[in-house]
C-alpha cells in the first residue's frame, strides 16, 4: 500500500511528489496521458523563477521529475481510469494495475478547450493542433491562424511567426484578454496581424486542413480563408470526469477545496489546475503541490 499517490506530472503534481519525497513518504506518481501537463507543451517560459534566461516546457518537466526522483519518488507512466475515495485504503485502478493508498493528491489539471465545430476533430494531426511547441515546426511558411485572445494565443502565435509565412490571431471580440506585455510584443511583430469579432465555423480540407470558414459576429459575413495550420488557444475544461459524485466540484467541473486544499474526502487532497481557473500559472500550480503535500505529510501523521 501506498502512503500517497499523485496523479499527474505537471508542476502541481511534480512539486508535491518532491514535498512528499523530502518527508519520506516514498510518493508514487501516476502521470497520466499528458507528461508534464499543459507547461511540456508551452513554447518558453519566461515566468518562472530561478531561470533568468528562461526555459522550454520540457526542460522544465525534465528539471521537476529529475529533482523529485532524486529524493525519492517513483514515476509510473500510466493512466488512472477509476477511483473509490469511498473505501479506506483509497483504491486506484490504471490501465494496467489496481494501486491502495491513505491518501492522494488529485493534480490532473486541465485540458485545451475544443472548438466544438465541424472538420476540428477530423484534422487533430493534419493541421489542427493546440501546442504549437509540438507542432509549430511543420508549418514553414505556410498561412497560420490561431484562435483565441488571451495570453496563451499571443504567447503561441508569436512563437509561431518564427514558422509560418504569417500568423492571424481570430478572435470573437475586438479587445484582447492577454496581458499588456504581450499585446504589445504581437503589434510589434510584423508577421502577426488579427481578426476582430471573428468566429471560425467550420474546418476544411482533404488530406490536410486547406481553409477555414469564418464568420463576422457583428455582420453575420461569412468568409473562407486559406490556411495550413490552426492553433486553437480558447481555455481550458478541469479534468475530473474521473472524480464525479466522489468529490465535490463548482459547476464547471473544477474541484472545490478549502484553503488548505482538501476535498470533501479527508485524505484525498487537491493542487493546482484541477481546482484553480483563477490564476493558472505554473509558480501557482507547483505552490499548490507543495501545500498539497504538507497537508498529506500531516495527515498520515495523524493516522498514526
Ligand atoms: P483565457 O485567458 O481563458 O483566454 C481564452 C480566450 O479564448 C479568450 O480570449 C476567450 O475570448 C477565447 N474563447 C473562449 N471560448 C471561445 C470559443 N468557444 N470560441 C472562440 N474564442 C473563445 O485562456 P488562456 O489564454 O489559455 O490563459 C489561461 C491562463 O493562463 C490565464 O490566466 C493566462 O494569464 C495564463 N497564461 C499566462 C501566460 C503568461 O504569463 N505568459 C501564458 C499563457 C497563459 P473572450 O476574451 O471573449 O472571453
Amino acid at each position: 500500500m501506498e502512503n500517497v499517490i499523485i496523479l499527474g506530472s505537471g508542476p502541481a503534481g511534480l512539486t508535491a511528489a518532491l514535498y512528499a519525497a523530502r518527508a519520506n513518504l516514498s510518493p508514487l506518481v501516476i502521470t497520466g496521458n499528458e507528461l508534464g501537463g499543459q507547461i511540456a507543451t508551452t513554447t518558453e517560459v519566461e515566468n518562472f523563477p530561478g531561470f533568468p534566461n528562461g526555459l522550454t516546457g520540457p526542460e522544465l518537466y525534465e528539471h521537476m521529475q529529475k529533482q523529485a526522483e532524486r529524493f525519492g519518488a517513483r514515476v509510473e507512466i500510466d493512466e488512472v481510469v477509476e477511483v473509490d475515495f469511498t473505501r479506506r485504503p483509497f483504491q486506484l485502478k490504471t490501465h494496467s494495475q489496481m494501486f491502495e493508498a491513505q491518501s492522494v493528491i488529485v493534480a490532473t489539471g486541465a485540458t485545451p478547450r475544443k472548438l466544438e465545430v465541424p472538420g476540428e476533430k477530423e484534422f487533430v494531426g493534419r493541421g489542427v493542433s493546440y501546442c504549437a511547441t509540438c507542432d509549430g515546426f511543420f508549418f514553414r511558411d505556410k498561412e497560420i491562424m490561431v484562435v483565441g485572445g488571451g495570453d496563451s494565443a499571443l504567447q503561441e502565435g508569436l512563437f509561431l511567426t518564427k514558422f509560418g509565412r504569417r500568423v492571424r490571431v481570430v478572435h470573437r471580440r475586438d479587445a484582447l484578454r492577454a496581458g499588456p506585455a504581450l499585446q504589445e510584443r504581437a503589434r510589434r511583430n510584423e508577421k502577426m496581424s488579427f481578426v476582430w469579432n471573428t468566429v471560425v465555423e467550420a474546418v476544411e480540407g482533404n488530406s490536410a486542413v486547406e481553409s477555414v470558414q469564418l464568420r463576422n459576429v457583428h455582420t453575420g459575413q461569412v468568409s473562407r480563408e486559406p490556411v495550413s495550420g490552426l492553433f486553437i488557444y480558447i481555455g481550458h475544461t478541469p479534468n475530473t470526469w474521473l472524480y464525479k459524485g466522489q468529490l465535490d466540484m463548482d459547476e464547471e467541473g473544477y474541484l472545490v477545496v478549502d484553503p488548505f486544499l482538501h476535498t470533501n474526502i479527508p485524505g484525498v487532497f487537491a493542487a493546482g489546475e484541477v481546482h484553480d481557473k483563477h490564476f493558472r500559472q505554473a509558480i501557482v500550480s507547483a505552490g499548490f503541490g507543495c501545500m498539497a503535500a504538507m497537508e498529506a505529510e500531516k495527515y498520515l501523521a495523524g493516522l498514526e
